[in-house]
């Protein structure tokens, strides 16, 4: 799934192309496009883009006093679409524009097509009003950013939810915007075992984990900033998630999987455990 980096890149790569344009109507193509009754899209109707922002892993199609929030989720791509087709390929809704002039003097009347592969349908648009978007569903009780969070608030949430490191990571309501790459990336990162309790790593364990969410989101976002579109799960580079049984770049030691159902957690035992390795009530042939 895509996580901050990808979709903080891919926001202002749509913003660089579609703010200023007028939006003419927004088009679900299914009824569980849009997760909003009231505002209605309608009520952006005429008004200007002002910018594609982000939140956590959300886009925030931005329009005063309306704002469309969108979740790409696993599948899901909200792409520039100059082919309007009435039945696009995955298509789940579309923000169609009025024709903007060009500098060159030729007329764009490229849309914004949401599109997600497959049946899941999870992808989805939540129309609020831009005052309180971030106060409304979903993102009412995402935390802080986590690209921007202090150690100090980091070590008051450590201190205030006892649970495994790499949990805390992936739990949007604790930290928004890590998913399980970074997560794995993070904890690589800053040499803590992903099984590592928040409550006992304390105000220097905070740090350390604080400085490799900064740096690994820092990584990534140049990467993503120099791409014209958004990268896919295997473009993104990683040391530990996805790399099972290579070696780790930093130490050479294989890298290390727990299993889950739906997703694994990746590790070097050598950098992060003193060389413990880490069972759970799963079974991981990558253990035994
Ligand atoms: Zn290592």
């Amino acid at each position: 799934m895509p996580e901050m980096p990808e979709i903080q890149a891919h926001a202002e790569r749509l913003t660089e192309r579609f703010a200023g344009r007028t939006l003419e109507k927004f088009v679900p193509f299914n009824f569980t496009a849009l997760k909003t009754a009231v505002p209605a899209p309608d009520t952006a109707y005429g008004l200007q883009l002002i910018e594609v922002g982000r939140r956590g892993k959300y886009l925030l199609v931005q329009f005063e006093p309306t704002t469309f929030v969108v979740h790409l989720m696993q599948g899901g791509r909200l792409l520039a679409d100059d082919k309007l087709s009435a039945k696009p390929r995955g298509g789940q809704a579309r923000f169609v524009f009025e024709p903007a002039e060009r500098p060159d003097g030729t007329l764009d009347g490229a849309a914004l097509l949401l599109t997600e592969q497959g049946k899941e349908r999870r992808a989805g648009v939540w129309c609020v009003s831009t005052a309180d978007a971030l106060s409304s569903p979903p993102l009412e009780h995402l935390g802080p950013e986590a690209a921007s969070i202090t150690d100090d608030e980091l070590t008051a949430r450590f201190a205030a939810n006892s649970m495994r490191v790499h949990g805390f990571l992936r739990d949007q309501r604790m930290i928004a915007g890590i998913g399980r790459r970074l997560a794995n990336e993070v904890c690589h990162r800053a040499r803590v075992s992903p099984f590592a309790n928040t409550r006992k790593l304390g105000a220097d364990g905070a740090s350390k984990v604080g400085e490799a969410i900064r740096s690994c989101i820092a990584d990534s976002l140049e990467y993503e900033r120099r791409r014209d579109d958004m990268s896919s799960s295997k473009d993104r580079q990683s040391a530990m998630h996805s790399r099972t049984g290579e070696p780790c770049p930093d130490c050479g030691d294989p890298v290390r999987a727990v299993e889950y159902s739906g997703y694994t957690v990746n590790y070097c035992a050598a950098c992060q455990t003193a060389g413990k390795v880490l069972a759970d009530n799963t079974t991981s042939k990558f253990l035994k």
